[in-house]
């Protein structure tokens, strides 16, 4: 027989045990990868019961394939695709109409950098395919759409291209919305602690346990080392860069962010990553800024509450937003 204080203190450590595997060392984390938009996509989920975890990372995926369904202009049944192939005005799901009116709210506030227009000048480039092609100026004259003209024009519930020049092309921002259909999942399924990364586009449930989630912020230049890493919770961070999409020639970089002012790979930025309260809104504030410029751009950011960013310019220049300072450790 054990004396009573002896028993007790068993008792008490056995009770602390029990805290210690619940918030830290014996908390469940799974982790699954889903190829998707072209992407490779990990999510992460922490808490609770394994087979809810896995069922929630599961639906999760579902949800962003449903995005690339419907968003996507390769396949030629999406949503995007139909209103390509018509001048006419359509219907289309809520969450079309929604993302494309975003997507017209930061063309507007980047004065046209951010354009959901440019299908026909990323098809002439190629620059993802087999055979990439640097297009004749002559050439992107006949396709490129007028830079300060919406790509859609609403009208009621229904959407219509603003003219036949324009092919919508939204893989600009859908990348990041479905990032957030991820998240919505994983929330109502009851998960408190997440991480979804879709390639560099990455969204945020809680923290990782006890600390903030770390995230690198890869280096442009430096294949396989971080710029800085960033601590968060909660929120959404999106790179844009020109190091993953892109070919060489003549020693010339082309990649697949373009200016819509000439139809050519934007020349200011190596690479822009944008802190947000969520992943659609800093993945097309990503792009939007690379395009602009570090001066531009980070005006752009201080326009939106709860927005901050790092930008590394073209000669390797870094600037960051005071939003994002405090978050950040440089390597
Ligand atoms: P990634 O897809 O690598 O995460 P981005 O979010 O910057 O990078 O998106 C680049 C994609 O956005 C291009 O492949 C193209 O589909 C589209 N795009 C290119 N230039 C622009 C632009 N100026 N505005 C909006 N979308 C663009
Ligand atoms: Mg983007």
């Amino acid at each position: 027989m054990l004396n009573r204080p002896i028993g007790l203190l068993i008792a008490l450590g056995l009770v602390l045990l029990l805290v210690w595997s619940r918030l830290g060392g014996g908390s469940t984390e799974v982790a699954r990868t889903a190829l998707i938009m072209g992407t490779l996509v990990e999510i992460k989920a922490v808490g609770g019961d394994e087979k809810d975890l896995e069922g929630a990372i599961n639906d999760a995926f579902s949800a962003m394939r449903q995005v690339e369904r419907q968003f996507s202009s390769h396949l030629p049944e999406s949503e995007i695709s139909r209103l390509n192939q018509t001048d006419a005005a359509l219907e289309v799901s809520p969450p079309v109409f929604k993302l494309l009116q975003q997507g017209e709210e930061i063309r507007k506030a980047s004065a046209g950098a951010f354009s959901m227009a440019l299908g026909g000048v990323k098809k002439l480039w190629a620059i993802e395919e087999e055979s990439p092609h640097i297009p004749t100026t002559e050439e992107l004259a006949v396709i490129l759409p007028p830079l300060n003209q919406p790509a859609v024009r609403f009208e009621g519930e229904r959407v219509r291209r603003s003219s036949a020049r324009v092919k919508l092309d939204l893989g600009g921002i859908a990348k990041g919305f479905a990032v957030d259909r991820a998240l919505e999942i994983l929330r109502g399924a009851g998960i408190v602690s997440a991480s979804v990364n879709a390639g560099g586009d990455i969204g945020l449930i809680g923290g990782h346990g006890e600390r903030a989630w770390r995230i690198g912020i890869q280096h442009p230049r430096r294949q396989g080392e971080l710029l800085a890493t960033i601590d968060i919770r909660d929120r959404a961070i999106v790179t844009s860069g020109d190091y993953e999409r892109y070919f060489e020639r003549d020693g010339v970089r082309y990649h697949h962010i373009f200016d819509p002012a000439n139809g050519r790979p934007a020349t200011a930025c190596q690479s822009v990553s944008v802190l947000a309260p969520e992943a659609a809104l800093a993945d097309a504030l990503a792009t939007a800024v690379f395009v602009l410029g570090p001066k531009k751009g980070l005006q752009l950011l201080e326009r939106f509450s709860n927005v901050g960013g790092v930008i590394v310019d073209s000669k390797g220049n870094i600037e960051a937003t005071k939003e994002i300072k405090d978050h950040l450790l440089w390597r």
